[in-house]
C-alpha cells in the first residue's frame, strides 16, 4: 500500500461537477490525500503516475464514463478500489457498475455520514486485497523455489551435490556434439571404489556414506572447473573430459586422482586406507554416442577390477566380452548361493611317520546345474571380490563341522578340521563371533578347528591380524599360515603372529627332489617353523620320493595325491575304513 509521506490513504475523485468534486475534497482531506480531476481521461492520467487506494467516480462523466473507466482502473492498478458516485436517476446503473467490478456507490445528495462509513469501509477492503495479493506472492515464490528445488534433485546426487547420471549424460551428449563438430577427442572416466561392498558393511551405512562424501571432495580438488564430476549409483563415480590433446593427458589426471585418494580417510575416528579403480573411454576412438561411451567405460573400470584394482584401464575392444561372461558368472554365483549349488570335498592330512589319518581340509566345490563341477581357483576370487564368499565360506564352516561331528558320532576318529579362509572373510569385524556362533552351535570343540589363511591376507593389516588371531587363539581354535613360501613376509614376523601350523605352499614340494635351491628354503623354513613350536604340513605331495624326502627333513604331516585327492563326503568315510581309523 502506498500512502502519502503521513501514512494517509489517497483517494482520487472524479467528477465533471465542480461543487461536487470540492465538497468530496473538503469531506475527505482531513483524513486522506485527495486529489481530483474532471474527466475519466485525466483520472486514467493520474493513476498512471501515482498509487490510489481509492477511486471514487461519477457514472455520468464528459467523454468516457465512470462505468468505462473501471476496466481501465483495475489493469493499471489491479488492487485500486472503485467507489461510484450516482444521481438517484442513475442508481440502476450503479448496480451494474459493481456487477463489473466497482465496491460500492455513494449517492447523490451526498450524506456526510454515510460517505465517511462507506470510504472507510472500500479502504478496509483495499487493505484486504493487498493483504491477499502478498500472500499470493509468497505463495507463488514459494512454489516457485520448491519447483526449482526439484528440478535441481533430479539433476544432482543429494548426498554429494554433484550431478547425477541424469545431467552427466545431457553434458556428455553436448560435448560429444562439440567435439564431433570441431573435430577434438574428449574423454569419459569411471571410477569406483574397489571393494566398496566390503568397505560399507564394516563402516555401516552411515560411515560409508561419509566416506562417499569425502571421495567426492576430494575428486573436486584433484580435477579443475572445466571436467564434469557426477556420482551415479553406489560408489560409482564419472568425470566428463571435454577435450583432450592426447592420452597424455587423461594420464596426468588419473595419477593427479590417484594421488589425492591415496592418503587414509577418516571415517569414524579411524583411518582406513581404500584403493580405486578408473575406467577410460575416449572419443571418437572407442565410441561416438553416450551410451557406448558410457558402456565402453564401465567395461574397462571392470576390467581394472579383474586385475586388482587401484589401477587405471583405457577400454580396449573385446573386453566387453570379458566383462558379460564375468557378469553372468557372477549372476550364476548368486544364484549357486541361494540355492545352495556347493558341496564340500575333504582331502586327508597324514603323519609322516605313521601314515595315518591326522586331519582333513575341507575344500568347496560348485555344482553347476548346467557345467557340473566347478573348481574353487574359479569363483573364489570372483567371490572375494563381489563379497559372496561371506554365505559360501560361512555355509562351507557350518557344514564342514555338522559334517565331522556326525562322524565322530559314528565313532569315526577324523583329526583336526581346517577350513581355508579368504583374506575378505578375514577382514570381517565380527569374524570370530560368527566362528564361535557356528562352533557352538554345532557343539563341536574348539581345538579340532583349524582357520588356513594365506600370508597376504595376515600381511594387509597386520596389527588388526594379530588381534583377530589372539582372540581365536584365546577360544582355543588353531591357526595355519597357507601357501607359505609364496608371500612376501619376513620369516621373523612369524614369531609375532599368534599362529600354530605352517603349510609349505605345493610349489616348492612339487620341485624338492630336484631343485636344490628350494630344498635349502624348505630346510630353513622347517627349522624355523620348529623353533617357534610351529607343526610343518607340506602340500601337493605327489609322489613316493617327496614324501621320503620330507619326512628325512622333519615335516610332521602332508597333503596331497600320493595319498587322496579331496574327495566327498561319502568316499572320505570309505577312506577312513581303509586307514584303519574306524573304532
Ligand atoms: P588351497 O587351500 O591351497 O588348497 C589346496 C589345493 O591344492 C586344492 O585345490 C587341492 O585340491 C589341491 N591339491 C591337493 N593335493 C594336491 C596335489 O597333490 N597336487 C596338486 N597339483 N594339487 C593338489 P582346490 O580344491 O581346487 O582349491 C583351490 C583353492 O581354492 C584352495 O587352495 C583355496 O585357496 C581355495 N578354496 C577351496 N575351498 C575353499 C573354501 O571353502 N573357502 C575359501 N575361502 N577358499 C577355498
Ligand atoms: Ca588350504
Ligand atoms: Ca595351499
Amino acid at each position: 500500500m502506498q500512502n502519502d509521506e503521513y501514512g494517509k490513504a489517497n483517494i482520487l475523485i472524479v467528477d465533471d461537477e465542480p461543487f461536487v468534486r470540492k465538497l468530496l475534497e473538503e469531506i475527505l482531506s482531513e483524513k486522506y490525500c485527495c486529489q481530483t480531476a474532471d474527466s475519466a481521461e485525466k483520472g486514467l492520467n493520474l493513476l498512471q503516475s501515482e498509487n490510489f487506494q481509492l477511486v471514487l467516480a461519477d457514472i455520468n462523466l464528459g467523454g468516457m464514463s465512470g462505468i468505462e473507466m473501471i476496466p481501465h482502473v483495475h489493469n493499471q492498478s489491479p488492487d485500486t478500489v472503485i467507489m461510484m458516485i450516482s444521481g438517484e436517476q442513475t442508481i440502476e446503473r450503479a448496480i451494474q457498475a459493481m456487477r463489473i467490478g466497482a465496491f460500492d456507490y455513494i449517492g447523490k445528495p451526498l450524506d456526510l455520514g454515510h460517505i465517511e462509513v462507506a470510504v472507510e469501509r472500500a479502504l478496509e477492503h483495499h487493505s484486504l486485497l493487498v493483504a491477499k495479493r502478498l500472500h499470493e506472492t509468497k505463495l507463488e515464490e514459494l512454489v516457485k523455489q520448491r519447483t526449482e528445488e526439484l528440478i535441481y534433485l533430479s539433476y544432482h546426487d543429494p548426498l554429494t551435490n554433484l550431478p547425477n547420471s541424469i545431467l552427466f549424460e545431457d553434458r556428455l551428449s553436448q560435448a560429444l556434439y562439440q567435439a564431433n563438430r570441431n573435430k577434438h577427442r574428449l574423454a569419459m572416466l569411471y571410477l569406483s571404489i574397489d571393494r566398496f561392498n566390503m568397505v560399507s558393511d564394516t563402516l555401516g551405512p552411515k560411515h560409508g556414506y561419509e566416506l562417499l562424501k569425502e571421495v567426492a571432495a576430494r575428486l573436486t580438488e584433484s580435477v579443475g572447473e572445466e571436467i564434469t564430476i557426477a556420482r551415479f549409483e553406489g560408489d560409482e563415480f564419472a568425470m566428463l573430459v571435454s577435450q583432450i590433446d592426447s592420452t597424455d593427458d587423461i594420464i596426468e589426471l588419473t595419477n593427479r586422482i590417484f594421488e589425492n585418494l591415496e592418503y587414509p580417510f577418516v571415517v569414524d575416528d579411524s583411518e582406513i586406507f581404500i584403493s580405486f579403480s578408473i575406467g577410460i573411454s575416449l572419443f571418437p576412438d572407442d565410441g561416438k554416442d553416450e551410451q557406448t561411451m558410457l558402456k565402453n567405460a564401465s567395461a574397462a573400470l571392470a576390467r581394472a577390477k579383474e586385475k586388482g584394482g587401484g589401477n587405471f584401464q583405457f577400454y580396449i575392444p573385446g573386453i566387453n566380452h570379458q566383462a558379460r561372461k564375468r557378469l553372468m558368472l557372477e549372476n550364476n554365483l548368486r544364484r549357486a548361493v541361494e540355492n545352495q549349488e556347493f558341496e564340500v570335498y575333504y582331502q586327508p592330512k597324514i603323519d609322516v611317520w605313521t601314515e595315518k589319518i591326522a586331519g582333513l581340509e575341507a575344500l568347496v566345490r560348485w555344482n553347476h546345474p548346467e557345467m557340473g563341477l566347478i573348481s574353487p581357483a574359479e569363483f573364489i576370487p570372483l567371490a572375494e571380490e563381489t563379497g559372496l564368499i561371506i554365505p559360501i565360506g560361512n555355509w562351507v564352516l557350518r557344514n564342514a563341522c555338522y559334517q565331522v561331528k556326525d562322524w565322530e558320532n559314528k565313532g569315526f576318529r577324523t583329526g583336526r578340521l581346517s577350513v581355508n579362509i579368504s583374506a575378505r572373510q578375514f577382514e570381517q569385524r565380527d569374524l570370530v563371533q560368527i566362528i564361535k556362533g557356528i562352533v557352538d552351535e554345532v557343539g563341536l570343540p574348539p581345538g579340532s578347528l583349524e582357520l588356513e589363511l594365506t600370508e597376504s591376507s595376515l600381511m594387509k593389516n597386520p596389527q588388526a591380524s594379530i588381534q583377530t588371531l589372539s582372540k581365536l587363539k584365546e577360544f582355543g581354535i588353531l591357526v595355519s599360515i597357507d601357501d607359505f613360501g609364496t608371500g612376501y613376509s619376513s620369516l621373523s614376523y612369524l614369531q609375532r603372529l599368534p599362529i600354530d601350523i605352517l603349510k609349505i605352499d605345493q610349489s616348492f614340494v612339487s620341485e624338492i627332489t630336484n631343485n636344490p635351491d628350494n630344498v635349502a628354503l624348505v630346510l630353513a623354513i622347517i627349522e624355523l617353523a620348529h623353533n617357534l613350536r610351529l607343526q610343518v604340513i607340506a602340500e601337493g605331495v605327489e609322489t613316493a620320493g617327496q614324501l621320503d624326502f620330507l619326512r628325512d627333513i622333519g615335516c610332521d604331516e602332508f597333503q596331497g595325491y600320493y595319498f587322496s585327492k579331496p574327495v566327498n563326503s561319502e568316499s572320505f568315510e570309505r577312506l577312513f575304513l581303509m586307514n584303519h581309523q574306524s573304532v
